[in-house]
């Protein structure tokens, strides 16, 4: 029995596939490399030590799909395949409806035709839009500000009508804070298409050289020095929430929608400060106007996650900044 891992050589599946392996689970990767390459996943042999079965295709073509099915037998899907830059969905939604969306849509069928009906989906906090209140619990009202985050509030649904047409399935949907960091090893991390969007990815290429200065977006916030507050999570943590959840799905009585962050907010600035103190690099920077679509505050309440799934994040800021360093040190030009 083995699990399939859509977008398995992208930043967060390759980690989790790290973890998988490690807990003693078989897993297939399937990835179209849209934005990765196999590269990801040679590495994630060096670390484990073992060949893992990589598949390229795409999750809108049933045929892909069905390869996979027929050749390997499927316990369940962690799909973390997806578009994920919230510009891009902006200037091109069709390409996110399409891709994200039809993507899982079409995935879900192969599914349903394998009788394979247990599935782990890459939600965001992108789904409560600009929360009323912080800590974010899993009941706030969801809403979004963006195709891209459309996709996900969409996706969130169709697994749940799927479920209420067939309640045999098993879907978790797992709403992920701000995923940083990268395996101890330096040998994998977060290694993005040109400029990144992101504040971490954007701290180390400027402490390595590649940026000249970090624009800060925004110091008028509401927030404990101005700048914005958001949770960032170790992503081997996050990886190790979705062991848990593979290994809690079969217990799931309903679709369930859990919080993966630590419960803790970082301004902008606090997390400059914890790099520098990591890495021993100065990160230049300077205050810019705020990024439009941005909210002041957003962290999660990680209660439910401890109740459910009996999870909960252990790796600081210090070692999400560690481990981030060692990557981009260890890799300045990524993969
Ligand atoms: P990533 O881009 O590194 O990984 C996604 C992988 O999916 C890539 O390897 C890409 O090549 C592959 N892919 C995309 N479309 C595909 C398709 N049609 N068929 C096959 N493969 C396809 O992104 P990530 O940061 O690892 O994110 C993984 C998932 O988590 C995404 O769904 C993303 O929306 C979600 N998520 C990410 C974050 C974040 O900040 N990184 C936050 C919340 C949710
Ligand atoms: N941010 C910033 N400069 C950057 C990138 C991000 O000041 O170059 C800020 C952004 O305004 C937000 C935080 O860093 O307050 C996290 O942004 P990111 O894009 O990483 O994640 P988001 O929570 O927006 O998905």
């Amino acid at each position: 029995m083995a699990i399939l891992i859509t977008g398995g050589a992208g930043y967060i599946g390759s980690h989790t596939v790290v973890v998988l392996i490690e807990a003693g689970y078989e897993v297939v990767v399937f990835d179209n490399f849209c934005n990765s390459s196999d590269k990801s996943i040679k590495r994630v042999e060096e670390i484990v030590g073992k060949f893992i079965p990589l598949v390229e295709g795409d999750i809108r073509n049933s045929i892909d799909l069905e390869k996979v099915f027929e050749n390997y037998s499927i316990d369940a899907v962690i799909h973390f395949a997806g578009l994920k830059a919230v510009g891009e969905s902006v200037a091109e939604p069709l390409k996110y409806y399409d891709n994200n969306i039809h993507g899982t849509a079409v995935l879900c069928e192969v599914m349903q035709k394998y009788g394979c009906k247990s599935i782990v989906f890459s939600s965001s906090a992108t789904v409560y839009g600009d929360p009323h209140t912080t800590p974010i619990q899993e009941h706030f009202p969801l809403s979004a500000t963006n195709p891209y985050g459309r996709t996900k509030l969409f996706i969130e649904e169709m697994l749940r009508d799927i479920f209420v047409a067939d309640n045999q399935w098993k879907i978790a949907l797992l709403r992920y804070f701000n995923p940083v960091g990268a395996h101890i090893s330096g040998v994998i991390g977060e290694d993005p298409n040109g400029i990144p969007n992101n504040l971490m990815p954007f701290i180390t290429q400027t402490a390595i050289g590649r940026r000249e200065f970090l624009s800060v977006f925004g110091d008028d916030y509401d927030t404990v020095d101005g700048t914005g507050v958001r949770d960032y999570i170790h992503v081997v943590d996050l990886a190790l929430g979705h062991l848990k959840a593979v290994e809690k799905l079969h217990t799931f009585e309903s679709v369930m929608a859990i919080n993966l962050g630590t419960g803790r907010g970082y301004s902008v600035l606090e997390v400059v400060n914890a790099f520098e103190k990591a890495s021993n690099k100065a990160v230049p920077y300077k205050i810019t106007p705020r990024r439009s679509g941005d909210v002041a505050k957003c962290y999660a309440d990680p209660t439910y996650a401890k109740d459910v799934l009996g999870w909960e994040a252990t790796r600081d800021i210090n070692q999400m900044c560690e481990d981030s360093w060692r990557w981009q040190s260890n890799n300045p030009n990524g993969y």
